[in-house]
């Protein structure tokens, strides 16, 4: 029996990652006017109508309940773009009740995983170009860990447990980064703007579609950025954003559906990268952002929810990397086998056999039938969580 172990979750052709940076205690206000308007919002405002989570959730997670979403948390009080600059609100995430509040809702939520994003996220200057993104200002190895511990404590006040895993401000690691992840402990990282190879060219070995580690991190890719507008998203049509997605189409024929569908089609990762609004200090509109990417996030899952896709956090992501990098098959019989590890004893993990039309399950050895073989195709697949070094049966049922 040929019984393996499967690239992703279900067997799935690639995991679908919905990433939010900048989840902050931030407002900043556009108007005078008293009530809040959609956009403004960084997460202050929890779930009170028109705040980002209230705008994400009607506008899209609500009609794609599937979703998973990593939300990038900057945990203590942000600074501004540059010097003199002022949020309308803006206080570290342990000031307010109620942002605490709206904190914990989220981190006890089945389809949210909350991750970390720096303190302060970084250095303002006396102009915009002259900001230091937060990896960039350490000048040790020793600081840069003493900030990230200050900050992972800010976060476990918050929610009560630390992040497993986060990603660098503006992807800008500094002399310390990979080593100050490493040494934090972290489960998993998102090191790069991997998604540059399919819009810049780039050739870099660091960018990547897979997850791989670097220095026992998990390092998972980031590789949709969900302001390449579809060209069939006709509102936006005459933006700067869409005149570029068309500019990319007449000299390279890109689409940001050609891109999703090669990601597919190769088992990579299909992790699509937002902010939580489109205001910054400078006045200047930040890409990517859900307010103004809403009717292009809305047509790329659509284009998902025909796909055979595991939706899930950065951190399912990489426990599944962890369990398949762990693990070996042991065929002990015709029909036995037992899966060996030398770090794990016990592993969530899919395994696949090839489907010949009879109905299949996996028994313990006191022949207790634990699960049956679902169906794909030419796949049978089963997901359960293994004991290591037992001994398993597939047998017909
Ligand atoms: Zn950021």
């Amino acid at each position: 029996m040929n019984i393996k172990i499967a690239k992703w979750k279900d067997d799935a052709l690639s995991p679908v990652i919905f990433m939010v940076d900048d989840i902050a205690n931030i407002v900043i206000k556009q108007s005078d006017s008293n009530e809040l308007q959609i956009g403004e919002d960084w997460g202050h405002y929890g779930r009170e109508k028109n705040s980002m989570w209230d705008f994400l959730s009607k506008n899209l997670l609500d009609k794609f309940p599937k979703i998973k979403t990593t939300l990038f948390l900057v945990t203590d009080k942000r600074a501004p773009m540059a010097l003199g600059e002022e949020h309308s609100y803006n206080k570290s995430i342990v000031e307010d009740k109620k942002f605490i509040e709206f904190l914990n809702y989220l981190h006890q939520h089945k389809n949210v995983e909350l991750a970390y994003h720096g303190t302060t996220h970084g250095k303002a200057g006396i102009k915009h170009e002259d900001f230091l993104q937060e990896w960039e200002t350490f000048d040790s190895l020793e600081k840069g860990l003493e900030e990230i511990a200050r900050g992972k404590e800010l976060f476990k006040q918050a929610v009560g447990s630390y992040p497993t895993g986060g990603k660098y401000c503006g992807y800008q690691e500094g002399d310390f980064g990979p080593e100050s992840i490493a040494k934090s402990n972290f489960k998993w990282w998102a090191y790069h703007w991997d998604g540059i190879i399919w819009d810049k060219n780039a050739k870099d070995s660091r960018y990547n579609y897979d997850v791989e580690f670097n220095q026992g991190v998990v390092d998972i890719p980031t590789t949709v950025d969900a302001s390449t507008l579809s060209l069939r998203i006709f509102k936006r049509v005459f933006t700067r954003k869409y005149l570029k997605s068309l500019y990319l189409y007449i000299k390279e024929r890109k689409t940001i559906e050609r891109h999703i569908e090669s990601l597919y089609q190769n088992r990579q990762v299909i992790a699509i990268q937002e902010h939580s609004s489109p205001f910054r200090t400078d006045g200047k509109i930040q890409y990517p952002n859900i307010v103004s990417d809403i009717d292009n996030l809305n047509y790329i899952f659509t284009l998902l929810s025909k796909k055979d896709v595991w939706y899930a956090t950065c951190d399912e992501v990489a426990n599944y990397f962890i369990n398949r990098s762990n693990i070996k098959i042991s065929i002990e019989g015709e029909n036995s086998f037992k899966l060996l590890s030398k770090r794990l004893t016990e592993a969530e993990i899919t395994i696949t056999i090839e489907n010949n039309l009879k109905q299949y399950g996996l028994f313990d050895h006191n022949s207790q039938l634990i699960s049956e073989f679902k169906a794909k195709n030419n796949i049978l697949y089963l997901t359960n969580n293994f004991n290591i070094n037992f001994l398993y049966y597939i047998k017909v049922i």
